[in-house]
């Protein structure tokens, strides 16, 4: 952490960097994934097996006796037994006769009721809890609930929150004040007052985006950067041919070039239909130009595959242009940012680092953003005023509709490619349930011996105290037990510090599965890897299924997508993605879903790369911020 937090060691800052949180900002800014609300205290009488908070009193002290302690607690209706296995600090601390609450399992033994190391609340202090959400963080190994908790108490103690709205817009749309807003997501005092902050918080960030969207749709474009030269030939030389749609988008992407006006561009196309290609031809358009070309990529290990598959081309092709790699862990960037300096690298691919102040262009002609959909518009901004006019061309493959299309893209033509290199075979999906898992491996050491690879996707870094997701770590594990000594597994996390490494090692096929996080969720592109398998796939939304998906069938050879789901119940969701290849059909699902989305709960599962805000479900607040932010509006389609 650059900044102290009182009470916050070393270990928990650890645990914090491994959370991707490095200042107190960052923390105040991860928001609960959900918030809990104890049970209201019940009398003995109406309570049944399973989790009840009782009101009682006790006459003695717990104490061990062999593996358990037992004490009787006195309710005003009767008595229950409550039973311990490990004695903590509340139970030592509880004094006889004074009103408590005890929160537990109750269960029944010999016929009678008894409650199984309840937790222990002074009766006024869980009153006032009962009224309150408790927020639930999202956490990592070795981090606790209270520990977050605590950290975030001090860090909201010691932040100032100066107010970003004016106070006309605040009264028009009833909004709480920011510092309200932001003590209340964290410790709510009410449901109602959470609804409050949550509103406040998403209206401030799509205001705050859409006033850059304001800003950028009233830049003077009239001129930019004019590169003629055409690199065609390089076209002709490709290992493939380009698809109808690809054609379309180059002769667009040409025509934005030679228009002599500064152009934005949004080219939107499904997983797997071949966008990347086009971003080189875009960077190399500015190489041979003699103008500087910048693709920006939402992850490293993305970062430095594009870069990989450029410098193929650079060397298969003859072609005299220099490009770079540059993001967080790029070590000699001094050396770097000097030639970006001096215009003798013409071509820098990377990922958020090239936002740094430190970075300056010779002559930046066009900024193009890979999986636009993970960028705020604030760091495509930055890049632009480096460039004074670039051309801007943005990729994505999450298509989204026409009417919040125009106001979050602002004045952007969009190209859409709706055809699929032809070599290709649609994939083949099942849903299966945890208990057929070496099914699955079975079919995974099938398609490795006919020389294939496969991906596994767990939804935690490590095994957590909190819940029973699969882990990557312990998923490994599992698997070195099962497969032969021959096949390698690798495995790659948000904070792993070797994944770009790993990653090669995998395209390589010396790791014949990849057990990975979300983190290989974007743009990676392995075509000899036939197989998706997704654990505890009931936790993901269809978008992002559809994305991991997308990293299988890249090649001629047949995909499969495996989905687990880690729930004992059907999930809707399942039975969709396995239903359809179709991205289009995809994100039209996601949006009737989605519409029925709860209204309280952060998630984190913010879209186009908003926090808190859903564009589909805060769609009025969107329109609402796009209003106030004086950004035009379309409105009744
Ligand atoms: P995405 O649109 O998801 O970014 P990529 O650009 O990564 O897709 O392309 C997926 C794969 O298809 C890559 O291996 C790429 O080399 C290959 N590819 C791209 N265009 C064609 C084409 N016209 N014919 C055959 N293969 C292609
Ligand atoms: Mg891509």
């Amino acid at each position: 952490m650059n900044e102290k937090i009182k009470g916050v060691g070393k270990v928990t800052e650890e645990c914090f960097s491994k959370m991707g949180i490095e200042t107190v900002d960052q923390l105040l800014h991860t928001f609960p994934n959900r918030y809990m609300k104890m049970p209201k205290p019940v009398d003995l009488k109406e309570v049944g097996i399973g989790k009840y908070a009782i009101v009682g009193f006790v006459y003695g002290t717990p104490i061990m006796t062999g593996r358990r302690a037992m004490e009787k607690v006195y309710t005003s209706t009767g008595t229950i037994n409550a039973i311990w296995f490990r004695l903590s600090y509340s139970t030592k601390m509880m004094r006889i006769k004074q009103k408590y609450v005890f929160y537990g399992q109750v269960s029944e033994y010999n016929g009678k009721k008894q409650i199984i190391q309840p937790e222990i609340y002074p009766y006024e202090q869980y009153m006032k809890m009962y009224k309150k959400p408790d927020p639930v963080y999202p956490l990592t190994k070795g981090l606790k609930q209270n520990t977050m908790k605590k950290a975030m108490k001090e860090a909201l103690k010691n932040s100032n929150h100066s107010e970003c709205i004016s106070s006309s817009i605040m009264n028009r749309h009833h909004l709480v004040s920011h510092e309200y807003a932001i003590n209340q997501v964290h410790f709510p005092d009410s449901f109602d007052a959470l609804e409050d902050a949550l509103y406040r918080l998403k209206f401030e960030e799509l205001y705050l985006y859409m006033k850059e969207i304001y800003d950028m749709n009233n830049v003077n474009r009239d001129s930019g950067p004019i590169l003629s030269d055409h690199v065609d030939e390089i076209i002709d030389h490709l290992p493939f041919k380009l698809t109808e749609g690809q054609m379309n988008a180059w002769e667009e992407m040409k025509k934005d070039f030679i228009s002599g006006k500064q152009s934005t561009r949004l080219i939107q196309g499904d997983v797997g239909c071949g966008k990347t290609i086009l971003a080189f031809l875009g960077l190399l358009q500015c190489a041979k130009n003699g103008y500087q070309g910048v693709l920006l990529a939402p992850t490293e290990v993305l970062a430095s595959q594009h870069y990989e598959g450029l410098k193929n081309i650079l060397v298969s092709q003859g072609l005299p242009y220099k490009a770079t790699l540059l993001t967080g862990s790029t070590k000699n960037k001094n050396e770097i940012c000097k030639s970006i300096k001096n215009g003798e690298i013409s071509i820098i691919i990377g990922t958020h680092a090239l936002f740094q102040q430190s970075v300056e262009y010779k002559n930046l002609a066009v900024v193009i953003t890979d999986e636009q959909h993970r960028f705020g518009v604030e760091q495509r901004k930055t890049l632009v005023e480096k460039g004074i006019s670039a051309h801007q061309i943005m990729m994505s493959a999450t298509p989204i509709p026409r009417t919040l299309g125009l106001i979050l893209y602002g004045n952007t033509a969009v190209t859409v490619i709706k055809d699929r290199p032809a070599d290709r075979l649609p994939i083949k999906n099942c849903v299966i349930e945890k208990n057929k898992r070496l099914v699955a491996w079975k079919m995974i050491q099938s398609q490795i011996e006919k020389g294939n690879q496969a991906y596994i996707i767990c939804p935690m870094v490590e095994d957590n105290d909190e819940n029973d997701l699969s882990s990557v770590v312990e998923y490994v594990k599992d698997m070195e037990k099962y497969f032969p000594k021959e096949t390698k597994i690798g495995m790659v996390y948000g904070k792993s510090k070797d994944k770009t490494d790993v990653m090669e090692r995998f395209e390589k096929n010396e790791y014949q599965i990849l057990v990975s996080t979300t983190v290989i969720e974007v743009g990676i592109n392995v075509p000899n890897a036939t197989v998706m398998m997704i654990e505890d796939a009931n936790r993901f939304g269809l978008s992002q299924l559809h994305q991991l998906r997308g990293r299988v069938g890249r090649g001629k050879h047949q995909g499969y997508c495996i989905f687990v789901n880690g729930s004992k119940d059907k999930c809707e969701r399942l039975d969709i993605i396995a239903s359809t290849n179709d991205g289009f059909k995809i994100a039209e699902e996601d949006l009737k879903l989605r519409g029925m989305g709860e209204l309280t709960g952060t998630k984190q599962s913010g879209t186009q790369g908003f926090l808190l805000a859903d564009i589909y479900n805060d769609k009025d607040i969107l329109f609402a911020a796009a209003e106030e932010a004086g950004v035009y509006i379309e409105k009744n389609k």
